[in-house]
């Protein structure tokens, strides 16, 4: 199939599924003037000149610069903000021959695990239309999982890649802290975001997270990390595999993911080593205040001169939650109460991470492990509209967040479903493992 003709089928079945009232709401808006370039890519690809991504159908967060499209970010806030530049790495998928289909729903300004805070309406997970997709990366997430596109792009601040792609049953990749630029990005917590891949399978993923790696000029903590060699990515590594000694409530899924690292170390002989990390459940309340500061310090531009409205006017009460309690936390009182301290024990996480992986780098030494697998999320959707507390609405984080703090690399793949809802596995490598990573997905996918 042309990628004209894949492009046709994709628009075809967005809009059928738009008319039938079961609008999973995945984009903000469609790239129609797409097909235009889907010919000149397929005459690119006749005459074996075309790039790495060609005939790869792209979806994008709505919180990253697309030239000419609007980065509403899901808020009225930034409604009607066209973006006049391309993001690094939306530059490296139009030089790749990559095309974008359009901008996906997603948690207003990403603050969500849901879905379900977009000014324009939740996205509903295509597994299970009831139900939540995840979020923040909802639209994207739930656009692969429905089929309209190859892939798609997603932020992770905290878990909004791994967290959508685990409830909608496809393949997140949060890459290691620095790896892949973020100039473009609209970002939530500076010190924590990274843009990151979600496709239908890890070697799909993997590609995409090939194109957009590598140091950025324009992003200054972005770092020249290991190249990834896709040609290896079948070869399976013998391995470590950390397991946590921490307890989720529902043992369904607890059990789901056991099982899965028992059939996977009997298949290629990997030892397990059960690992106790002391500071893991501070995680949520470390991130969150770390969260709320930088969130406030960055939106102090939407001040309704240069962007669109003035944020505090037309936010959300997820988005005006945070500023409040960004501004409280900075103001000279509270200065190293909350945020320093948040600081501190961001470290206590970072250093207990790399002290289980031995700061190997690669290398396994003596009594390190290669990775951490657990489940992705600790408890099923629920359903879109539910009242849930902000507790447990935080708590869809507690084994996402902390590979933000520690900046480790981890993915998530479908592990398999409990009643027809999908399960993710995550799996968490110390920072810049990412081939490590990848050879241990494929190897769990093959499953
Ligand atoms: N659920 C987390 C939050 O609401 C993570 C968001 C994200 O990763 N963008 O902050």
């Amino acid at each position: 199939m042309t990628t004209f003709e894949k492009l046709k089928l994709y628009l075809n079945d967005i809009d059928r599924n738009d008319q039938v009232g079961n609008k999973i709401n995945a984009f903000l808006k469609i790239n129609r003037g797409a097909l235009r370039y889907a010919q000149l890519i397929d005459d690119k690809i006749k005459k074996g000149q075309a790039g790495r991504l060609a005939g790869q159908i792209i979806a994008v967060k709505a919180n990253i610069n697309v030239k000419g499209f609007n980065a509403s970010c899901a808020s009225k806030t930034l409604e009607n903000y066209k973006a006049p530049y391309d993001a690094t790495v939306i530059k490296k998928i139009k030089d790749e021959d990559g095309l974008i289909i359009g901008m996906t729903n997603m948690d207003e300004f990403a603050c969500g695990s849901s879905g379900e805070t977009s000014a324009f309406g939740p996205t509903k997970n295509p597994q299970s239309l009831d139900l939540i997709p995840g979020g923040s990366s909802s639209g994207s997430a739930a656009a692969v999982s429905a089929r309209f596109c190859d892939m798609a792009l997603g932020s992770d601040t905290g878990g909004s890649i791994r967290n959508p792609a685990s409830h909608c049953g496809v393949v997140g990749i949060k890459p290691s802290y620095g790896s892949v630029s973020r100039y473009g990005l609209i970002d939530l917590s500076m010190s924590l975001d990274q843009i990151g891949p979600i496709a239908k399978t890890v070697q799909e993923a993997a590609l995409l997270l090939d194109v957009i790696i590598g140091k950025d000029k324009d992003d200054s903590i972005s770092v020249e990390s290991q190249k990834l060699d896709l040609k290896k990515i079948d070869e399976v590594p013998k391995v470590v595999v950390g397991v946590l000694d921490f307890k989720i409530k529902d043992q369904k899924i607890q059990k789901l993911i056991d099982d899965k690292i028992k059939s996977a170390s009997k298949k290629y002989g990997w030892k397990i080593k059960k690992i106790k990390m002391n500071y893991i459940d501070l995680a949520v309340e470390t991130y969150y205040p770390l969260n709320y500061v930088e969130f406030f310090s960055a939106t102090r531009r939407f001040d309704g001169r240069r962007y669109g409205k003035k944020i505090e006017n037309v936010a959300g009460p997820e988005v005006l939650r945070r500023l409040l309690g960004g501004s409280e936390i900075s103001k000279a009182e509270y200065y190293g109460r909350y945020y320093h301290l948040a600081l501190k024990a961001k470290k206590l996480i970072e250093d207990e991470f790399s002290k289980a992986f031995k700061g190997t780098r690669g290398r396994t030494s003596e009594g390190g492990i290669d990775c951490i697998i657990s489940p992705t999320v600790p408890r099923l959707p629920h359903k879109i509209g539910e009242k849930i507390s902000v507790q447990d609405m935080y708590g869809y984080d507690v084994l996402t967040s902390p590979q933000n703090l520690a900046g480790n690399c981890a993915i998530s793949i479908p592990a398999g479903g409990i009643k027809g809802i999908p399960v993710g596995l995550q799996i968490v490598c110390d920072n810049f493992q990412e081939q490590k990573m990848l050879q241990i997905a494929r190897a769990i996918e093959k499953i």
